[in-house]
């Protein structure tokens, strides 16, 4: 047991039994921190010394603190639309809860800790380079104000891990409002077990929407909760370019925040069809796609609530739950449009306003623009130089076209032209981790053990919508001889 005061408390192991399995992380030969994030556990309000060889067993879960009831937890999922019944932490712990200064409770989870009774043939173990990017890729995703789980560290473990050849084997720990998923809740849905079904519902109402605890109606409004944060969280990546890769229920939380950043890239060139990951040859998880999957996904997770909702009257839970998935697309496009809006610089609201996006996306198809750019460029545009911008477009007709649309609605905007470029400046990213930007920090990581260069790039990524001086090259889009990008699940 380690010395660290670590003052964890473990409701869900309280509260939830028949939900998880308890578990211990594997022993490793040679624990080490690659990455700390000492920022986020001044926040969490962590004991000092983590940054230390004894933090290190601590933070790869051989050397737990005292009082802490490291468990595996249960969950199913759709995957790719399929449902699998059992998935589960086949390569995750969840190690404790930490309750921060300021009262918020959060999971310290561990990824890459070693078999479980959930792995299903897998080796239970994760990879230097997918952990580096998925820490990386999470801060990146926090610092552009997206809700997301967070990474507190990443350590490598001293043993060689069989992927393509050898790989240096490492554990993320990571921090979340919570681990609960559509698929947690689907997990006891499919299986009938009703009661396990309503004590997971109301452990993750408790949790993450208190003030519908007393409500006879709470897992309808529960279900709406979390239908507003998925819809504003897919809105603010749809916002950025961000492609989740795999949006499978079981990648899903109930807290609304981004998890399990496996084969994820962002956007560049604008393209709805736009798809990174190996694995999803018919396009599922295309970029373009992601709005109608997130309305799938809730209603799965509807499906699953559905007994809860009116146990004594089956279709009128139906039509009430029906209700509510059918309004995700309108939900959806009024939660986007927000985003658009301030992406555009209008800080008035029109019916027209809507076309007017329409017609940009429209623009940007087939152009070969890259996405980031081009609103760095509108500020400009918006400050009288549409140079840079118009020097983005092979053939510019639409986009001048679209512009004198856009400048004619900006002439109906209340705001002051330079508070315009600063507010649009504030929305629209510079810094984004780009694909040939993360490859080459994650190759000299894992074949060279080089970590300079992913520091470089976190600490970039940490500000990124502030031009600064010496930067230049990671604003830019990949090379031409980058070539087409593919992922691979974070395995
Ligand atoms: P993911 O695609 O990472 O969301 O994982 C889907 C499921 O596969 C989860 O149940 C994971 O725990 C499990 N899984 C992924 N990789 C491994 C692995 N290397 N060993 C055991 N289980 C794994
Ligand atoms: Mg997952």
């Amino acid at each position: 047991m380690s010395d660290f005061a670590f003052r964890f408390d473990n409701s869900y192991a309280r509260e939830l039994a028949g939900c998880y399995v308890p578990w211990r992380a594997d022993r490793v030969p040679a624990p080490r921190l690659v990455a700390f994030n000492a920022a986020l556990a001044a926040e969490l309000g962590l004991p000092a010394g983590l940054d230390s060889p004894a933090g290190a067993a601590l933070l790869c879960g051989m050397d737990p603190p005292v009082g802490a009831q490291p468990l595996a937890q249960a969950y199913a999922g759709h995957q790719f639309g399929a449902f699998s019944p059992q998935l589960g932490d086949g390569r995750a712990l969840l190690l404790g809860e930490i309750v921060d200064p300021r009262g918020r409770r959060f999971d310290l989870h561990l990824k890459g800790s070693g078999p479980t009774p959930f792995s299903r043939g897998g080796d239970g173990k994760a990879v230097l380079g997918p952990v580096l990017r998925e820490y990386l890729v999470a801060e990146a995703m926090h610092a552009l104000g997206i809700p997301t789980t967070r990474a507190l560290a990443a350590l490598t473990t001293g043993e060689a891990v069989r992927r393509e050849g050898l790989k240096p084997g490492a554990v993320l720990a990571r921090v979340a409002a919570s681990h609960l998923r559509v698929g947690t809740l689907q997990f006891f849905a499919a299986r009938d077990e009703h009661g396990r079904l309503r004590r997971v519902a109301d452990y993750a109402i408790a949790r993450h929407d208190p003030d519908l605890v007393d409500r006879d109606d709470c897992y309808l409004a529960f279900l709406a909760r979390v239908i507003d944060r998925q819809v504003a969280l897919v809105a603010q990546w749809m916002a950025v370019g961000f492609v989740h890769g795999v949006m499978n229920t079981d990648n899903m939380t109930l807290s609304g925040e981004t998890i399990d950043y496996g084969p994820c890239a962002f956007m560049d060139h604008y393209a709805p069809a736009t798809v990174f990951s190996s694995i999803d040859r018919h396009g599922r998880y295309a970029y373009g796609n992601q709005p109608a999957i997130l309305q799938w996904n809730l209603a799965r997770l509807a499906e699953a609530l559905l007994p809860l909702i009116d146990p004594d009257n089956p279709d009128c839970a139906l039509a009430l739950a029906v209700a509510e998935i059918e309004a995700v697309p309108e939900r959806y496009r009024a939660a986007w449009l927000v985003r658009m809006r301030a992406k555009l610089g209008l800080a008035s609201a029109e019916a027209g306003d809507g076309a007017l996006v329409d017609g940009l996306l429209a623009a940007l198809e087939g152009q070969g623009v890259d996405f980031t750019l081009f609103f760095r460029h509108l500020a400009r545009a918006a400050e009288g130089d549409e140079l840079p911008l118009l020097a983005l477009f092979d053939n510019a007709r639409d986009i001048t076209a679209w512009l004198l649309r856009w400048r004619e609605r900006l002439l109906r905007d209340p705001q002051e032209p330079a508070a315009r470029v600063a507010a649009m400046n504030r929305v629209n990213p510079l810094y984004i981790p780009r694909n040939h930007l993360v490859e080459v920090v994650l190759q000299a990581a894992e074949a060279e053990g080089d970590l300079g260069p992913f520091r470089r790039l976190l600490d970039v990524l940490a500000d990124p919508y502030t031009e600064r001086p010496g930067l230049d090259d990671y604003a830019r889009p990949a090379p031409d001889d980058f070539g087409p990008y593919v992922t691979f699940c974070g395995t």
